[in-house]
């Protein structure tokens, strides 16, 4: 197929169910759609096998055509440098499968907090995930059993937000995400629903008018925090889903990873927060990145990430800059790094 006629499939109404069927799964396709020639792009076989290609049209109509450079492009290619074994870089940098709480999918990082493992799909396969080698197999639950698994969170009074997480959740059917939040709305304790997807970046028809119901469902609580790290990433269709889901009373909320190559200056940051607020949503955190084998060459120094972010300060008012965090392993919440402010001239 020719990128043109890609970019006519994308501009055709199709469901997000059939969006995701004909996501780009091979460098060919992935090439043609980036106007690309296939030996000019860095592409590895070999990280392809490990963690394969995944991008929805959508998403790859917004890369920049012939630029092997493209912030968007360089978050979904397969690439040669994933295949670089780097020390302090490994399978499971948070070390997570030692926070299991004896049910599959459950974790419980933080005090107050329940956090949720409900798929291990994606509609992207992002390089620099720090799940690419999560075991979801082992923690995959039944929507009953997951049903069941949010009624005992509900009983625990220390519990007062319920995470859906993944892989990402919005790949659940509505009817799955509709049932689990009219148990959250109610029951007798007011408990917060928060869901972290990429979904509305990549997929945004995936936000349909029975998920903007589900959400807003009578006494519910309801948080979606994006994941989107580039200012390319949010255009009109994007910015409609966010703003039909801030009308229907959910509070939009964004995490972005600092990530070199594509986001790791203070003015793309900058364009960043000015679009998601238009758009209705607050920028929240900014990650660094977690050591996970492949994505070493994403990293960004702690010191260079702090003089962003104290560049980023001086650019526009506190409620547009994220909080700069890191996740440590073992630690009992993030924690913040303070910018580093350019000094006074
Ligand atoms: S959508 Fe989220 S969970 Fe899925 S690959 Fe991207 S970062 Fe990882």
């Amino acid at each position: 197929m020719t990128s043109d006629a890609n970019i006519l499939k994308v501009c055709t109404k199709e469901s997000w169910q059939e969006q995701l069927q004909n996501a780009i799964r091979t460098p060919t396709d992935l090439a043609a759609a980036v106007g690309i020639a296939l030996e000019d792009l860095p592409y590895s076989l070999a990280a392809d096998r490990g963690f394969p290609l995944l991008v929805p049209r959508a998403f790859a109509a917004r890369i920049e055509r012939g630029n092997v450079a493209d912030p968007l492009l360089r978050q979904i290619l397969a690439a040669q440098d994933e295949t670089r074994i780097v020390t302090g870089y490994s399978k499971d940098p948070l070390a997570e499968t030692s926070l299991y709480a004896g049910t599959p999918g459950l974790l419980q990082k933080y005090t107050g907090r329940a956090l949720l493992v409900v798929t291990g799909q994606c509609a992207i396969n992002c390089r620099y995930c720090f799940r690419r080698d999560y075991p979801y197999a082992d923690n995959a639950q039944s929507s009953a059993e997951r049903l069941a698994t949010i009624d005992r969170l509900l009983d625990d009074p220390s519990i007062g937000e319920i995470i859906l997480s993944g892989g990402d959740p919005l790949l659940l059917p509505d009817e799955q995400i509709a049932a689990m939040a009219r148990r959250i709305a109610r029951h007798q304790r007011s408990v917060t629903l928060r869901i972290h997807t990429r979904l509305p970046m990549v997929i945004p028809e995936r936000v349909t008018d029975s998920l903007i119901q589900a959400l807003s469902e009578r006494g519910l609580p309801s948080v979606m925090v994006l994941h989107s790290n580039h200012p390319n990433e949010i255009d009109a269709p994007t910015a409609h889903a966010i703003k039909s889901l801030r009308e229907a009373g959910t509070t939009v909320l964004n995490q972005s990873v600092l990530l070199a190559g594509v986001n790791d200056k203070p003015e793309v940051l900058a364009h960043l927060s000015d679009r998601l607020f238009a758009a209705g949503a607050l920028p929240y955190y900014i990650h660094m990145l977690d050591k996970v084998a492949g994505a070493a060459h994403f990293e960004v120094s702690e010191d260079s990430a702090r003089r962003i972010m104290g560049e980023l300060s001086g650019m526009r008012p506190g409620y547009l800059v994220p909080r700069l965090v890191i996740e440590r392993p073992g630690a009992g919440s993030k924690q913040q790094l303070e910018p580093i402010y350019p000094s006074a001239r």
